[in-house]
């Protein structure tokens, strides 16, 4: 600032971008060395910037993350802590969501991030595949069709054992559990279980 051309018709040019203030290699500067803050906020973030011309607070340079991704945004936005690297934000929620499927012992095959609302595709370890919501999966990412069969079968196990109970009722004797809640024995009326 305060060179020739930040006065009179140049100045002009350069609020149009007609002319560049990196123009001149004098002025041409990294956009982080613009002030102690503003590295030091980009030091917080771990991003970098690659371009040598500043132009102004609010408006976009180029920034790179930690992990190489480059994006365009204004250094004020850098300097109030609220610059975020979008790809790496969707990595990040992608990640979350197959960790969850993995915690519920499935798998999830998609392979980019598309929203919250987005559908998302799942396979579990007896080869069923499904699709869910990614705001869905918070609640639960197992697989439907195995817990429909999970159910059948506990219906059928419940059913067979109101079967089994009859069945010894007509013989003068009682289904007495023992152990745990699925295991059963037969037992005579009035003797006693050891
Ligand atoms: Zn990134
Ligand atoms: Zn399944």
């Amino acid at each position: 600032m305060g060179c020739w051309r930040s006065r009179g018709p140049w100045r002009l040019l350069m609020i149009f971008g007609a002319l560049p203030a990196c123009m001149n290699p004098m002025d041409a500067h990294s956009v982080l060395s613009r002030s102690p803050a503003l590295r030091a906020a980009a030091e917080r973030a771990r991003f970098t910037s690659p371009d040598q011309c500043w132009r102004g607070w609010h408006v976009a340079h180029r920034f790179a993350c930690s992990n190489g991704h480059t994006f365009l945004a204004p250094p004020a936005q850098l300097l109030a802590g609220r610059l975020r690297c979008i790809r790496c934000d969707m990595q990040a929620r992608l990640d979350t969501l197959h960790a969850l499927a993995r915690s519920a012992g499935v798998i999830c095959t998609s392979r980019s991030w598309q929203g919250d609302g987005a559908l998302y595709d799942f396979l579990c370890s007896a080869g069923h595949r499904w699709q869910r919501r990614g705001r869905h999966v918070k609640r639960g990412a197992a697989c439907p069709t195995c817990a429909r069969e999970r159910e059948r079968k506990r219906k059928l196990l419940a059913n067979g054992l109101q079967l089994l109970q009859r069945a010894a009722r007509s013989h003068g004797g009682q289904i007495v559990r023992a152990g745990s809640r699925k295991r059963g024995r037969y037992q005579k009326a009035g003797t006693v279980t050891a």
